[in-house]
């Protein structure tokens, strides 16, 4: 083994400069079907009020205040969506549905359940007061108002609001396309039967899904030989079809580790070793404008390389303003030992227990146990030093999937 030449970098620097390098793509319109999750790449404004008309807010009469409590003759009904050219006049009312415009001369609406209708009359039991129950137009979207700006995710309730505005289609940040490449002798297919000195390539479907609730596009390009030929090859492929390309494993200092020189030759390295655990020999290269990310083999370490650095290069490039997760103080159920030398991301799950978040490290941390990862909702951020830390500590936890709450 020989030593890298890369020098080591934080990964706060990792982070910086990689995304000192990521692109904002391109907008794209696309249907409001096909717009949950996508982020705003205009700012929409209402051309209308709404609601565009006066409407009754429940189902009752629609009346005058200055009438008082005395009787009214009822002279008509509006259902929602008609319209009446009957004006209510004094000693008049009109039986009226929600949503129903409000006819002209009527002031206030009294709800149905606070009235009596007989023999053409209708009896009402509170005293009206202007404005009851009517909602003016452009109570909650004025004309020229603007409604959602750029870069706003677009969740159920935007979509609704696009809707209410007249919008079917809506300009969209386009989102990155990411080709994965697994590298290495020893990998099979995980349907192959097994044989001596081979391990199932469980990266490329790992990072598959990790691309896909990143909100990029996979592409997979399959998985390769030790072999520099064929690895640049299919690195090409990648950059053809991709934004960004992620490649697995042959980053470390072994013989057969050959990405890194194949993209010192095709592009330009910008980090070849990082501060970090799991994930020390990360590397991130551009060729052009096109990212690639050298994950290592291990599979905990190229999931967790992906979380830190890919993501919230693939965040950025669909538009988000905010890259990156939430970050909580938790208290450690169990004392930790931090790493010597490297800022390490310990898999853990925390939960709200009686008012706190707290944090339990989801068994061996080893890099090549993916069992630390399954349930694990959160990174904790362990910085390199020699003192233990103590159960009931705090630790800075970056929450990467849902809160779980138990009481
Ligand atoms: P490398 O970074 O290429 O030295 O790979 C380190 C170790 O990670 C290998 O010895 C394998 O055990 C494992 N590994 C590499 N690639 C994969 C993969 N695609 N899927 C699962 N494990 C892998
Ligand atoms: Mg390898």
């Amino acid at each position: 083994m020989q030593a890298s030449r890369y020098p080591m970098v934080s990964a706060e620097t990792a982070i910086e400069t990689i995304l000192s390098m990521t692109p904002v793509l391109d907008p794209e319109e696309v249907s409001l079907q096909a717009a949950i999750g996508r982020v705003l790449a205009e700012t929409v404004i209402a051309q209308d009020d709404m609601p565009p008309f006066a409407a009754s807010a429940v189902d009752g009469y629609a009346l005058r205040v200055d009438d008082g409590l005395a009787p009214r003759r009822v002279l008509t009904e509006i259902i929602a969506g008609a319209t009446t050219e009957t004006p209510v006049t004094s000693g008049t009312a009109s039986r009226i549905m929600t949503g129903a415009p409000v006819p002209a001369g009527a002031d206030a609406v009294i709800m149905v359940e606070q009235t009596n209708e007989s023999d053409g009359f209708v009896q009402i039991d509170v005293v009206p007061r202007n404005g009851d129950n009517v909602y003016p137009r452009g109570l909650d979207i004025t004309n020229g108002q603007t409604v959602l700006a750029e870069g706003t995710n677009l969740g159920a309730a935007e979509l609704g609001l696009l809707a209410t505005v007249g919008r079917t289609r809506v300009s969209v940040y386009r989102r990155p396309v990411v080709a994965i490449l697994s590298t290495g002798d020893e990998l099979i297919e995980p349907d192959e039967p097994l044989r001596a000195g081979s391990i199932r390539d469980s990266n490329r479907y790992a990072l598959f899904g990790a691309i896909q609730e990143a909100g990029g596009v996979p592409l997979s390009i399959g998985k390769v030989h030790d072999d520099e030929a064929a690895q640049e090859a299919l690195i090409r492929v990648g950059l053809n079809q991709a934004d960004v390309v992620l490649t697995s494993g042959g980053v470390s200092v072994g013989s057969r580790d050959l990405i890194k020189p194949i993209l010192a030759r095709i592009g330009t390295i910008h980090f070849g070793r990082i501060a970090f655990k799991p994930g020390k020999p990360t590397t991130f290269a551009t060729v052009d404008t096109k990212l690639v990310f050298g994950l290592p083999g291990f599979p905990v370490s190229s999931l967790v390389s992906f979380e830190v650095f890919v993501r919230p290069a693939l965040q950025r490039m669909q538009g988000r303003h905010h890259v990156h997760r939430p970050v909580v103080q938790a208290i450690i159920e169990h004392s930790l030992t931090p790493s010597a030398d490297r800022t390490e991301f310990q898999r853990a799950r925390v939960r709200w227990s009686q008012g706190r978040l707290v944090a339990a490290a989801t068994g061996a941390q080893r890099s090549s146990r993916l069992l630390s990862l399954v349930g694990a909702n959160a990174l904790l951020r362990i910085p390199p030093g020699s003192e233990t830390i103590t159960a009931g500590s705090f630790v800075e936890a970056h929450l990467v999937g849902e809160l779980l709450d138990e009481g």
